[in-house]
C-alpha cells in the first residue's frame, strides 16, 4: 500500500471510484481503500455459486436524466437497455406501482382512462398543505385507501417509521400517473451496465496512478497514511467518532435464493409486498441483466436497524443532527465528504456520480491544478502546474 501519496481515498462506491479516476486522470497519485473485500461499494454485483449474476447488497437498476453523468459513465462501460417494471401484491392482484389506470382500474373494477382519472384522484385525494411528511405526498395525491394499500405497510417495514415520522422527500420519489405508464422510473437513460457493474468499476480504477486496496478499514490505518488531501465516503458520524452520537442509517439484510429448475420466477424485475410478510420486496436479476439461464436468483429485502448503514432515514431530528456533523466536516479543511453515507443525502447511483464530479474539481481546486474536472483529456501533464510537472506525482509516490 503507498503510504504517501496526493489523494487518500475512503471507500471505494461510486463516489470514491469516480473521484478516484478524475484525480489519477488529472496526474494526481491516488490511494482508494475500502474494508469491503471488493469495489463497488453497494452496487458491487458478482456470479453466484450457479453461475447467475446477482447485486449481493440488492437491485441496482441504473437511470438517470444527467446526459453528462451517462456520457462519463460510458467511458467505463457498454449498456444494455433496461426498463425496469414493479407490481406491488395488493389483496390477491399484483398490480403496477407506481400507481396508473391500470392499477386503479384492476384495484377497483373501473374503467378510468386518460380523460377521467383525473377526477378520480381528485374524489379520493385529501388535500394536505403543506407537504412536511411522506404521509402528506401520499394523502395529498391518492388519498386514504391507496396510502394504505401501498405505502403504509411498505414504508413501516423498511424503515421502522411510520409515514408521517418521514420527510415528505422519501415517498415524493414515487409519483403518480395520470396514463398507463408502468416503468418505475421515466429518466431518458435507462440502462444496465452491458457486463456488470463490477467490471465497469475496475476499467474506473484500472489506471497507474491509481492503488486499490480491499479489505482495508481506515480507521486502522489513518495514521500511517501521508497525502495532501483525503476524500471520505463512509458514514460521516463515524469519522467524528460519534461525538454527538449515532446518526441514524437503515440497513438490510438481504436473503438470496437460487431456484435452480425456475427459469422465470415472477413476471417483472420486482415485485413489492406492501402488506404481507417481512420482507419488503423480491427482484429476480435475470430480468435486470437478461442472462439466459435454466434456474434463476431472487433476493428478498428484510429491513432492520442494525448492519451495514445504507439509507440515511429522511426526518428532521436526523437532519438537525447531520447538520453539527456536517459543520464539523466543512472545519476539516483537509478532507471532502462525498457520497450518500458521507453526506447523509438519499442519493441514487446517479446522483453520487454527480456529486463526486463535483467534488473532484473540489479537489483538484484546492491543490492547485487549474483543470476542468469533465475534461477527456488524458494529458494529464498539460494540467499540472509547473512545480509539479518538474516533480511528476507517480514517482513522488512510495509503496
Ligand atoms: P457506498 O456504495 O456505500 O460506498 C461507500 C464505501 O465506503 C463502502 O463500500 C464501504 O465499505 C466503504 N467504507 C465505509 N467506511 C469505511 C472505512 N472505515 N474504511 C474503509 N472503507 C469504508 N441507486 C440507484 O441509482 N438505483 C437503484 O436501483 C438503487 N438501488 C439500491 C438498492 C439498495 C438495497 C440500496 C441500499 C441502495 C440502492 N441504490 C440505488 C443507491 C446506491 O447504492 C447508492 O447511491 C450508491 O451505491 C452509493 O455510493 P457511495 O459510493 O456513496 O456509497
Ligand atoms: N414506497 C412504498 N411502497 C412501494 C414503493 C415505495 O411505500 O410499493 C415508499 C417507501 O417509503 C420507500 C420509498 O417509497 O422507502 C421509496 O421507494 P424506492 O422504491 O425509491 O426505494 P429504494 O429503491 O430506494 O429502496
Amino acid at each position: 500500500m503507498r503510504a504517501n501519496v496526493d489523494v487518500f481515498i475512503v471507500g471505494a462506491g461510486f463516489s470514491g471510484a469516480v473521484v478516484a479516476e478524475r484525480l489519477a486522470s488529472h496526474g494526481l497519485s491516488v490511494l482508494i481503500i475500502d474494508k469491503r473485500p471488493h469495489i463497488g461499494g453497494n452496487a458491487f454485483d458478482a456470479i453466484d455459486a450457479h453461475g447467475i449474476r446477482i447485486h449481493p447488497y440488492g437491485p441496482h437498476i441504473f437511470h438517470t436524466n444527467g446526459a453528462n453523468i451517462a456520457k462519463y459513465l460510458s467511458r467505463f462501460t457498454e449498456w444494455r437497455p433496461y426498463e425496469h417494471r414493479v407490481r406491488a401484491k395488493v389483496g390477491e392482484q399484483f398490480v403496477p406501482i407506481p400507481i396508473n389506470i391500470d392499477t386503479l382500474n384492476a384495484l377497483y373494477r373501473l374503467e378510468l382512462d386518460e380523460s377521467t382519472v383525473e377526477a378520480f384522484y381528485q374524489s379520493v385525494r385529501e388535500p394536505r398543505d403543506p407537504l412536511r411528511t411522506s404521509e402528506d405526498v401520499v394523502l395529498n395525491a391518492v388519498g386514504r385507501d391507496l396510502y394504505e394499500k401501498f405505502f403504509r405497510g411498505y414504508t413501516r417495514k423498511q424503515w421502522g417509521l411510520d409515514p408521517s415520522e418521514l420527510a415528505s422527500s422519501v415517498a415524493a420519489r414515487i409519483p403518480t400517473r395520470t396514463n398507463r405508464d408502468d416503468r418505475y422510473f421515466t429518466d431518458s437513460f435507462q440502462k444496465m451496465p452491458l457486463h456488470g457493474y463490477t467490471r465497469m468499476f475496475e476499467r474506473m480504477l484500472t489506471h497507474p496512478h491509481i492503488d486499490v486496496q480491499t479489505g482495508v478499514d481506515f480507521f486502522k490505518v489513518r495514521k500511517t497514511v501521508r497525502a495532501r488531501h483525503v476524500v471520505y465516503t463512509g458514514p460521516v458520524d463515524a469519522f467524528f467518532d460519534y461525538c454527538f452520537g449515532k446518526l441514524p442509517y437503515r440497513s438490510i439484510r438481504f436473503e438470496h435464493e437460487h431456484l435452480p429448475t425456475t427459469a422465470v420466477y415472477q413476471p417483472v424485475g420486482t415485485v413489492n409486498f406492501p402488506n404481507d410478510f417481512e420482507y419488503t420486496r423480491i427482484t429476480e436479476f435475470k430480468h435486470l441483466t437478461g442472462q439466459a439461464h435454466t434456474g434463476t436468483s431472487i433476493v428478498r429485502e428484510f429491513p432492520q436497524d442494525e448492519g451495514d448503514p445504507y439509507y440515511p432515514v429522511p426526518r428532521a431530528a436526523n437532519e438537525a443532527l447531520y447538520q453539527r456533523y456536517a459543520a464539523l466536516a466543512l472545519a476539516e479543511t483537509g478532507v471532502t465528504f462525498v457520497g450518500r453515507l458521507a453526506q447523509y443525502r438519499y442519493y441514487n447511483m446517479d446522483q453520487c456520480v454527480g456529486a463526486a464530479l463535483k467534488s473532484s474539481q473540489y479537489v483538484l481546486d484546492k491543490l492547485g491544478l487549474q483543470a476542468e474536472v469533465e475534461s477527456t483529456s488524458t494529458g494529464s501533464e498539460r494540467a499540472l502546474p509547473t512545480r509539479m510537472r518538474d516533480n511528476p506525482v507517480a514517482s513522488r509516490s512510495s509503496g
